[in-house]
Parts: structure tokens; C-alpha cells; sequence
């Protein structure tokens, strides 16, 4: 039985496709952008996150750990992330639940179980199943397994993908979809490269596929909607969005595009996990920054809207 590593499992979400919706993340990335949300979705296997909110500093993690990565000092607890093997002994011990084991191993029958136990109210709001993450292409296996077996017993499935996907895996899988959410950051490869660690030229290829094969709910495979995550400094200047508007007004079936302004939920996560948070003290863009990359985009004939929900991954 084909298994993959997962982080989180959100029921009743809205803001993942249609209706309601149990959003699956699994976990693993092939970007690093600098203002993830997510970041125990980027790495492919379970990692330890602490919460110094919680921490009563008893000091039991501190003798379990047989690799030494905890200590005490001065009324606080440190943890020593190059030291930890995520035995996760710590974490057992840890009774206020300050220390967390992030991702976890499930087999493809266990996801879908747990999915069969929310048909209900998938059947009643028009909703169904979100794969996320991370990427979920990022495990491509338990991927296609899911995929297949959703298809099998009629539950509708939205892919929430950031587009970096080996093109003949993206052509082979999306179809088994019935709704796609592609995110698009940066048109520019430099920059996009500043951004998220890679190039976007298989974004781009696959974008550009999903645009002209694709329909629209009313033709073959599955629906497309384009996410821009507008982030000050980064995307929300006006060659980024006019470039992002030609791309896609050039596409045989224009995509529905959702602007998600910038937020800053998740930012703590971060110290959670001892890493530094790329956007630094960065704000949400301006109302006039937001209507402006709205504007441009439906000069392009695009249909826009913005949305102010807290999403998955950006
Ligand atoms: S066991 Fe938990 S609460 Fe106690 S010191 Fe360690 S992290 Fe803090
Ligand atoms: S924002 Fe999305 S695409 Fe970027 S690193 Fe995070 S999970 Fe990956």
C-alpha cells in the first residue's frame, strides 16, 4: 500500500474550492519562497517545531533527548536543530504540548477513510476533498494513488499546486482532477529565482498547457483558477502584474484569476522552527496596491477577485 508524509488535514475549509471542503497538505516543496506560510510543508519528512507560548520550562524534554539537543539556560529552553534526530522522545515528555512532530506517514487507504467520514457534508455544500501542501506533486506517487482512488468513488478533488511539476507528471495527473488552483508569483525568472530558489520555466510550460487544454466548467478536464499571493516588493509592481495579465489573457481559455493580498499569518512558525523568516517586518499592500494589480489584470479581459482569507501555502 502506497504511503506519503502529511502535516496537517483541515476540515470544513472555504477557501479551498468550491463548497466545503477537508483540505489534505502533504508535505515537501521544490520552492522555498521567502514568505511561505508554511514552512513545515517544505521539507519532504516529519520535522520538530517548538512553542515557547507553551512552554512552562519543567525541563523533562531536557534528559530524554539522547542526542542532547535541549538545554536549559536561564529560565529557557533552547533547542539545538543541527543536534536533533527527531527521535521525538522530547516530545512524548512534553505534557503542555510546547514540542510538536510535524508531518506524518499515512497510507493512501487511511487519507481516504478519513475522507469517506466527510461525504456528507461534501455531498450537501457541493464540496469535496483539496490536495495542498507543500506541493502534493512533490510525492508523486501517493499523489496519483489518491488521485485514482478518489476518482473511483466520486469524490471531486481540487489541486492546489505552485506549477513547478516534471511537465508529462502534471499532463498525466491533473486531468483526474476536476478543479486546479495554479499559483503564479513572478513572471520574471531572475526574480522569480530570488524569490522562491528556482526557476519558473516549468511553472510557465505548464500554466501555459492548463490555459489552452483546460476548460472552463464548461469544456473537457478540469476547472483553472490562477492565484497571484500580491506581496509588496515583490510581485506588486506594474511590470510584474502587466506581464502576469498578457501571459494569461493570451491563453485560449483566459483562467478566473484570485488575487490573495499578502498576510503575515504563519510568520511565527518560523521561530518555531528556529529559522529566520524571509519577508522580515514586511506589511499586507494597500487597498490602492490591490485595486491597481485588479485593474490591470481585467484590462487584460480577466475576471478577478481578491481574496482576504488566510490560504494554505502563500
Ligand atoms: S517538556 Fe515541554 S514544557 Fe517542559 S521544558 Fe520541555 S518544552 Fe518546555
Ligand atoms: S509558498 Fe507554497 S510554493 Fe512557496 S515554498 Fe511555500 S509551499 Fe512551496
Amino acid at each position: 500500500m502506497t504511503s506519503g508524509v502529511i502535516f496537517d488535514v483541515k476540515r470544513f475549509a472555504v477557501h479551498d474550492g468550491p463548497g466545503l471542503r477537508t483540505t489534505v497538505f502533504l508535505k515537501g516543496c521544490p520552492l522555498s519562497c521567502l514568505g511561505c506560510h508554511n514552512p513545515e510543508g517544505q521539507g519532504r519528512g516529519p520535522e520538530l517545531l517548538f512553542r515557547p507560548d507553551r512552554c512552562t520550562v519543567c525541563g523533562d524534554c531536557v534528559p530524554v533527548c539522547p542526542h542532547q539537543a535541549i538545554t536549559l539556560a536561564n529560565g529557557e529552553v533552547r533547542i539545538g536543530w543541527d543536534r536533533c534526530q527527531l527521535e521525538a522522545a522530547c516530545v512524548e515528555a512534553c505534557l503542555p504540548g510546547a514540542l510538536e512532530l510535524v508531518g506524518e506517514v499515512k497510507t493512501v487507504d487511511e487519507v481516504v477513510d478519513l475522507l469517506e467520514d466527510d461525504r456528507i457534508y461534501f455531498d450537501e455544500s457541493r464540496g469535496g476533498v483539496t490536495f495542498s501542501g507543500g506541493e502534493p506533486f512533490s510525492q508523486p506517487d501517493f499523489l496519483r494513488e489518491l488521485l485514482y482512488r478518489c476518482k473511483e468513488r466520486e469524490l471531486p478533488v481540487v489541486l492546489d499546486t505552485c506549477g513547478h511539476v516534471e511537465p508529462a507528471l502534471f499532463q498525466e495527473l491533473i486531468p483526474l482532477a476536476a478543479h486546479l488552483l495554479f499559483d503564479l508569483k513572478v513572471m520574471d525568472e531572475d526574480r522569480h529565482n530570488a524569490y522562491t530558489g528556482i526557476h519558473n520555466r516549468w511553472i510557465l510550460q505548464n500554466l501555459e498547457w492548463a490555459g489552452n487544454e483546460l476548460g472552463s466548467g464548461r469544456g473537457k478536464g478540469p476547472v483553472l483558477t490562477v492565484r497571484i499571493p500580491l506581496i509588496p516588493g515583490v510581485n506588486d509592481d506594474e511590470e510584474n502584474i502587466q506581464a502576469s495579465a498578457r501571459f494569461l489573457g493570451e491563453l485560449r481559455t483566459p483562467p478566473p484569476v484570485d488575487i490573495l493580498p499578502y498576510h503575515r499569518l504563519g510568520v511565527d512558525k518560523y521561530d518555531r522552527m528556529g529559522r529566520e523568516y524571509g519577508l522580515g517586518a514586511l506589511t499586507p499592500p494597500s487597498q490602492v496596491a490591490v485595486q491597481l494589480a485588479c485593474q490591470l489584470l481585467e484590462k487584460a479581459g480577466l475576471s478577478v477577485s481578491v481574496r482576504g482569507e488566510q490560504h494554505g501555502d502563500d
